[in-house]
């Protein structure tokens, strides 16, 4: 049954739920918060795995629907990006305080008003930092494992090597003032191996309006199909 996808069949019905270890049993595979939602991955032509579906918490399914890019993992790396960016402040505060002196602050009369502010600011700290660390657990499918830890998610490109594919992005987004949306969904399409090929696509259309480059996605993807 693991194999079905291998040989290009599609599965009658969505994308299959992966298997879920009982500790991590209602849990976000991004960031290991309590989750009621599911983000359903749809492989693509250049994805190295089947489409999937994978438990996720309200703001990591949000992170996770924009930046599919060409695999879940590259999809987990951008989701960390964005959960760093976002609780960038919360962050920050592991790195100006220690819990020594958020401790001693309790005790000093001097702290008592910012005392309860620390404390709930190192609260808030240890959660952003245990979500960025969370690593998830390794995808199954049915007991089928599907990394081989052949995949990498770093990326070069031009000389220039990213921990991610979509730092990758939104560094060329952001050097050359393309439309970064549109160069996600080019790379998701085209695959990592054509970045280069993507970052053109997304220069020649940068005044294009939004329906024309609707456009070029729908051509691209019609010409590969057609291949
Ligand atoms: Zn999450």
């Amino acid at each position: 049954m693991h194999c079905r996808w291998q040989h290009g069949l599609m599965l009658p019905a969505g994308p299959a739920t992966i298997d879920v270890p009982f500790e991590y049993r209602h849990q976000c595979w991004f960031c290991a918060e309590p989750c009621h939602c599911q983000l359903h991955y749809q492989a693509g032509q250049h994805t190295p795995h089947p489409s999937l579906t994978v438990p996720a918490c309200k703001e990591c399914l949000r992170l996770a629907k924009k930046q599919p890019l060409t695999s879940i993992w590259d999809c987990q790396m951008a989701v960390k990006d964005e959960l760093m960016r976002i609780y960038q402040k919360h962050l920050a505060i592991g790195v100006n305080w220690t819990q020594g002196e958020i401790e001693q602050a309790e005790f000093d009369p001097d702290c008592k008003i910012f005392g309860g502010f620390r404390q709930s600011a190192w609260k808030m700290y240890l959660i952003a930092k245990a979500r960025v660390n969370f690593q998830g657990w390794p995808l199954s499918i049915n007991g089928v494992p599907l990394d081989d830890h052949s995949y990498s998610v770093s990326f070069a490109f031009d000389g220039m090597n990213f921990t991610s594919i979509s730092q990758a992005i939104s560094h060329y987004s952001t050097s050359l003032g393309l439309d970064q949306a549109f160069l996600q969904t080019l790379v998701n399409k085209v695959g990592r191996d054509r970045f280069g090929y993507a970052v053109r696509i997304a220069r020649i259309n940068i005044v294009s309006t939004p329906k024309v480059k609707k456009q070029v996605i729908a051509d691209i993807v019609n010409e590969q199909l057609a291949q």
